[in-house]
């Protein structure tokens, strides 16, 4: 699978299957993607090779980065310290973002009061665990 940024300045791509793929309600994420909501899902970090002009960094938290385009400031990835495995990469930066549905969401107990998502997806109130 491959993605890429709005300007096309900054692609991934990845022979990997996603370990999981989840709706984020988080107030950073929120923030961070000007979005009501995200998406995202999980790769191993050393399974997704970058191409084209490297992502820049912006460090949001303790222990937590997040990868975006410095032209167009799409964001792309967020990885964190707390998890050793995986890349979180978002599905909208996906060339077919269609193919890979959210299976959960996590941080609902931060969800906005006016988003009316009515799947049947387990949801959880902080991480999946
Ligand atoms: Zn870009
Ligand atoms: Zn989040």
């Amino acid at each position: 699978m491959k993605g890429h940024c709005h300007c096309n300045a900054v692609h991934w791509e990845s022979d990997a299957q996603a370990a999981w793929s989840c709706y984020c309600h988080c107030s950073d994420c929120r923030r961070n993607c000007a979005a009501p909501v995200t998406a995202f899902f999980g790769l191993p970090h050393e399974a997704v090779r970058w191409l084209g002009q490297a992502p820049k960094i912006y460090r949001s938290s303790e222990g937590v980065e997040r990868l975006f385009c410095g032209n167009c400031g799409t964001q792309m990835a967020y990885r964190t310290a707390r998890d050793k495995v995986n890349i979180h990469l978002y599905t909208a930066t996906l060339a077919n973002p269609g193919t890979l549905p959210p299976q959960f969401h996590v941080f609902h107990a931060d969800h906005l009061p006016w988003l009316n998502l009515e799947d049947k997806l387990p949801r959880y109130a902080k991480t999946a665990g």
